[in-house]
């Protein structure tokens, strides 16, 4: 018998929960905390102090040595710093451990050395983190110890946002604010906030680490360079729900159990369609902690493969020619009385509340697509979408059969008199029950898809941060229903105005919607004819973030200042150059180093053949076509070896952050390409003895 696992006592442990406040802490003190945490506002010194005794304490209580302020940079992961709880001793030499109010709340880490996209020159050093008290405290255990980590925002001195987390806090409340106008008009007084829940699914991929540790691209760049195809791919759809196998199930267990240690509530686990790649899927909760909770997943993801010998590989295309990973963004809003905005009811045609929110959704949708595209790119997503792969660059909007007959009706009678019912499913086995159909049936190829009570935004890559699709998704929404307010709340007769609003919006913006299959190309032109945006890369989306039109949307909801929005515009043209500068330097020592001295070899033990073979009087023909053969891709090989090396160094020259950029996608990436086809090619003609790293097969098929 296995030993059983008390999952509910593992659950938050290393969490400093509600519950664990309300036990520690003075119950007026409790009382304080909780409504700032509710409603907002500023926790008076002397009672953060108390919190924060507390908090050490509980700490100090489960081995805890430090504190850090846990905060997002700019740089898509988490940064922390770590300060122990020691304090200077007194006269007889004793130390007290001790962490003041002050100390919970601010922090000032040097920000000169995270990205800023000229925010703050490096002699304007000063960074603050503020206490975000809506995300609790937690425990991080490695070999450095026992660590409370506080989850912070991270500003300049200036007050401006050098994070991903502020814009998201400040999205949260606008999305809130203007929701709650939407919810009176329809007579709900008693909500007082909405909240945006977002569920993220996320991808990875999982091989062995001695192998992974043979690979210098996989070590650089998270995903390979070079590497022909395995015989087998994902064409016989085995992998997808398959059995999983155990060293995979033993990982998955051990992550589940620290991940629900850190109160993240790991529900779904299965493999995915590529070879070597699993999906892990939480429940969906607030979008702030949602967003936290998802960085701490894809850590302990990395943290507990070394242990089982593995390494989690979390980038959004770490081979060729099968699924690359994303992370599908399950969003939704909900008022803090209960009420899913999203969800239709069985009669949406009669749920005047939930079609105005859908009619505002894809008026949000397609006014700002290229915003929503722009949020969902990085650089590894760049091989996703609208590459060789799905989804697809273009945003459009999937609402099923139920929904797009009501859409329809709407639009072409003003009324939608009927609703197509889901019905029965009728299995035609006496023995197995007749079961309710959903009144829609699935679409996996939509990028933005209705899917009951929510949207699942599918673009997003798997190893991006997810703060800045949902900070965009709120932002565009809130605008939607501020607009939609500023119209009802004037109207005289509001039952024909949001009537007439409903109509108007949902006529003006049908086009975004579309059920079909967004995989194929009929839709690629299908889509253009209807004028929407086809945005193919990373930068090209960037421009977006400062358009007139982005600038007045985030202004107008103090979510960004338009310094802030350029700084992130910038932030991505260095970003991408930087990285596809280390992937191209990366596969210039692999070729130089690696692949080419092979190669040599091997011809030199095909030519030496040929003279054994040739002086014993026999047959070396098929020797001599090899190593012609051979002879010929080592020759492209190391032609296009020279020409990445200049290509580099040309690149290095441009001074401009976003031609620099266009130069490394448009000629850097392109010599990339030349540079991997005769390798991959020799892959497949070289003794494989004599290959220097583990080939495509090694590396997925025998984790
Ligand atoms: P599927 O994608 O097959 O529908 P699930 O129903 O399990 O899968 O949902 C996927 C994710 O969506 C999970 O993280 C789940 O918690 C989340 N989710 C479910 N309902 C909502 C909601 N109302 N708002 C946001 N996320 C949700
Ligand atoms: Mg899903």
């Amino acid at each position: 018998m296995s030993e059983v696992l008390n999952v509910e006592e593992l659950f938050g442990s290393k969490v400093f929960t509600l519950g664990k406040m309300k036990e520690r802490l003075p119950r007026s003190v409790y009382k304080e905390v909780k409504c700032v945490m509710d409603k907002g506002g500023e926790l008076p010194l002397a009672t953060a102090d108390v919190v924060a005794k507390a908090m050490k304490d509980w700490a100090v209580e489960n081995g805890a040595t430090h504190y850090t302020h846990w905060f997002q940079p700019l740089t898509g992961i988490t940064a922390e710093k770590h300060d122990a709880f020691v304090t200077h001793p007194d006269d007889e030499g004793h130390m007290l451990m001790e962490f003041s109010g002050k100390e919970l709340i601010k922090g000032e880490p040097d920000a000169s050395s995270f990205p800023s996209g000229g925010l703050r020159a490096t002699f304007e050093a000063r960074g603050y983190t503020a206490w975000d008290m809506t995300s609790p405290a937690f425990l991080k255990e490695d070999a450095t110890g026992v660590i409370l980590c506080i989850p912070t925002a991270f500003c300049s001195y200036k007050g401006e946002a050098l994070d991903k987390k502020t814009p998201l806090l400040r999205s949260m409340e606008a999305i809130s604010a203007q929701a709650l106008r939407i919810v009176r008009l329809f007579g709900n007084k008693e909500a007082t906030k909405v909240v945006a829940s977002v569920g993220p699914e996320q991808e990875y991929f999982l091989v062995d680490r001695e192998k992974y540790l043979q690979r210098t691209d996989l070590i650089f760049a998270g995903r390979t360079l070079f590497g022909a195809a395995a015989p087998k791919g994902q064409e016989l759809e085995d992998h997808y729900f398959g059995t999983i196998r155990e060293r995979i199930g033993a990982y998955m267990k051990d992550l589940n159990i620290e991940l629900w240690k850190l109160g993240v509530t790991a529900k779904t686990q299965h493999n995915e369609v590529a070879p070597a790649q699993h999906e892990l899927a939480p429940i969906y909760e607030t979008a702030n902690i949602a967003v936290d909770h998802n960085q701490l997943v894809m850590e302990t993801m990395k943290k507990v493969a070394g242990r089982h010998g593995l390494a989690c590989l979390l980038h959004e295309k770490p081979f060729a020619g099968v699924n690359g990973s994303g992370k599908h963004n399950n969003w939704s809003l909900g008022t803090d009385n209960g009420v899913n905005m999203l969800d239709p009811g069985d009669t949406p045609n009669e749920n005047i509340q939930f079609l105005l929110v859908l009619a505002c959704i894809l008026k949000a949708v397609d006014t700002h697509a290229e915003l929503l595209r722009q949020s969902a790119s990085d650089v590894g997503n760049d091989h996703r979408l609208g590459a060789n792969e799905a989804p697809p660059a273009i945003i459009s909007v999937f609402l099923g059969e139920q929904l797009e007959d009501v859409v329809k009706q709407l639009v072409e009678t003003g009324e939608a008199a009927r609703c197509l019912d889901g019905g029965k499913l009728q299995t035609g086995v006496s023995t197995l029950p007749d079961l309710d159909k959903d009144a829609t049936d699935r679409n996996r190829t939509s990028p933005f898809a209705f899917t009951g009570n929510k949207f699942e935004f599918r673009m997003v890559g798997s190893s991006d941060s997810i703060a800045s699709p949902n900070t965009a998704l709120n932002a565009i929404v809130a605008e939607a229903f501020c607009e939609a307010a500023d119209e009802l709340e004037k109207a005289e007769d509001f039952d024909i105005a949001v009537h007439d609003l409903i109509k108007k919006y949902m006529t003006e913006h049908q086009r975004i919607i579309f059920n079909g299959d967004g995989y194929s190309e009929e839709w690629v032109e299908e889509a253009e004819r209807r004028g929407l945006p086809n945005i193919k890369s990373m930068i090209e989306a960037a421009g977006t973030l400062t358009t007139d039109k982005t600038v007045k949307l985030f202004e107008k909801f103090g979510i960004f200042t338009k310094v802030e929005l350029e700084s992130r515009e910038e932030i991505i043209y260095e970003t991408y150059a930087k990285t596809i500068n280390i992937e191209a330097l990366t596969m210039v020592a692999m070729a130089g180093r690696q692949y080419i001295p092979a190669v040599i070899k091997y011809s030199k033990s095909l030519a030496d053949s040929v003279i054994a073979l040739k002086e014993a009087g026999a047959d070396a023909s098929v020797q001599v076509e090899l190593l012609n053969a051979v002879s010929a891709k080592l020759a492209a090989a190391k032609d296009a070896l020279t020409r990445l090396e200049k290509a580099v160094a040309e690149a290095g020259t441009v001074d401009n952050a976003k031609e620099q950029a266009f130069f490394y996608k448009d000629t850097v990436r392109v010599v990339m390409d030349e540079l991997r086809a005769p390798i991959d090619e020799l892959e497949m003609i070289v003794d494989k003895e004599m290959w220097p790293v583990p080939s495509y097969a090694d590396l997925t098929f025998e984790v």
